[in-house]
């Protein structure tokens, strides 16, 4: 392993000082749980921590001291490294191996202090095969502690310039509905408008879609997951369009279910159903109820009309650098409570299976006196042609 040391980054010194705090508030939560180091190497961790974007970055993470932040990568990011990673952490460029190179950077303790350290690690991001050279090249007087979770809980609360930064893609995600349904839906295969959605999020500023858009129409809207086929939309029916933009690596997501033209009486039964129950769940999201409560809420109207078998799926999920991430709405995620700064959506649906399905979802801001919807479509029911 060679090692070019450096430090001080290119960061502009609001990005700086905006990974410095997360850097802080984490190595807060370390020297709570007795940890002395921490790896990071989970890409969305690693680019919440240090802001860097490539494929390949480890961090190092001190409980003790600033100065001991690490950061490696090898030689192909070392430019971007250098423009994108603060001065908070000391970069490294490593040859062979990230695991190896961050090994080495631990100074054996035993001998030299007298007391053990201790080196966490994300068991969910690291591989069986990570970790039996983590155990075989741990310096001595280390042990290793699972942390899982640790950075995923502490994304859970989106800082000031993350709610900026989802704001604008949820808001770039609905211009480019807008301009999709200007050019007219009934006729155009759903696949085709699938991609057009996705050019124009781009066109617009994305990196790309944050998933691949959903756009079902008929019967296929039953389908909470549809993928988009080469068949015409037809009049009279359901359309469900699910989909969201990646812009400075934050994601939105939202769901609109639209008529075609004229729809039986259940049909708009189901709609308003599934409106009323997202309203209701909508305008229980505040700080203090845990995600059990707030799908308790949707669950409850949709069973009362007879249709809690067709509500198959959890309420929501947080969003942010993942479009699914913590905190979960549903009936078996965590009993913690929400908190201000948690994004999530909330989007009950229902699905008559081989006939039509509705889903209505917005992406939603917890606030401390309740939740700000980030999509803004109208959620009536509305024609498109
Ligand atoms: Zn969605
Ligand atoms: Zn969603």
């Amino acid at each position: 392993v060679s090692a070019v040391e450096s430090r001080g980054g290119a960061a502009g010194e609001d990005g700086a000082s905006l990974m410095g705090a997360r850097v802080e508030r984490l190595a807060e939560l370390l020297r709570k749980d007795g940890v002395d180091r921490l790896l990071v190497g989970a890409p969305v961790d690693v680019r919440y921590l240090t802001g860097f974007t490539g494929s390949s970055g480890l961090a190092l993470i001190s409980a003790e001291e600033r100065a001991q932040h690490r950061f490696f990568t090898d030689f192909r990011y070392e430019t971007q490294a250098a423009a994108q990673v603060p001065a908070d952490f000391a970069r490294e460029i490593v040859a062979i191996d990230l695991l190896e190179g961050a090994l080495k950077a631990l100074k054996p303790r035993a001998r030299e202090t007298g007391s053990r350290g201790t080196l966490g690690f994300d068991e969910a991001s690291t591989t069986v095969k990570q970790h039996v050279r983590l155990r075989e090249q741990l310096p001595p007087g280390w042990d290793l502690m699972p942390c899982g979770g640790l950075v995923a809980s502490l994304r859970e609360v989106k800082d000031e310039d993350e709610r900026k930064r989802i704001r604008a893609a949820a808001e770039l995600a609905d211009a480019a509905l807008g301009e999709v349904l200007e050019q007219g839906l009934v006729g155009r295969g759903e696949r085709d408008v699938a991609i057009e959605l996705e050019l124009r999020m781009r066109r617009l500023g994305a990196e790309g879609p944050s998933f691949p858009s959903i756009v079902a129409a008929g019967s296929h809207s039953a389908l909470p997951h549809a993928e988009p086929r080469a068949v015409a939309i037809p009049r009279d029916t359901l359309l469900t369009i699910d989909w969201g933009a990646q812009l400075d690596g934050y994601c939105s997501d939202c769901t609109r279910t639209y008529a075609t033209g004229t729809l039986s009486e259940e049909a708009r039964a189901v709609y308003e159903l599934v409106l009323r129950a997202q309203e209701a769940a909508l305008a229980a999201v505040r700080p203090g109820p845990s995600g059990p409560e707030i799908d308790a809420v949707a669950r409850e109207i949709i069973e009362a009309a007879g249709h809690g078998e067709h509500f198959g799926h959890g309420l929501g999920h947080g969003v942010g650098l993942e479009v699914h991430e913590a905190p979960r709405l549903s009936r078996t995620a965590s009993q913690q409570p929400l908190r201000a700064g948690n994004v999530v959506t909330v989007e009950p649906g229902v699905y008559l299976p081989g006939r039509f399905g509705v889903r209505i979802e917005d992406l939603v801001l917890v606030g401390e006196d309740g939740g700000e919807a980030l999509s803004g479509l109208p959620k009536e029911l509305t024609e498109v042609s």
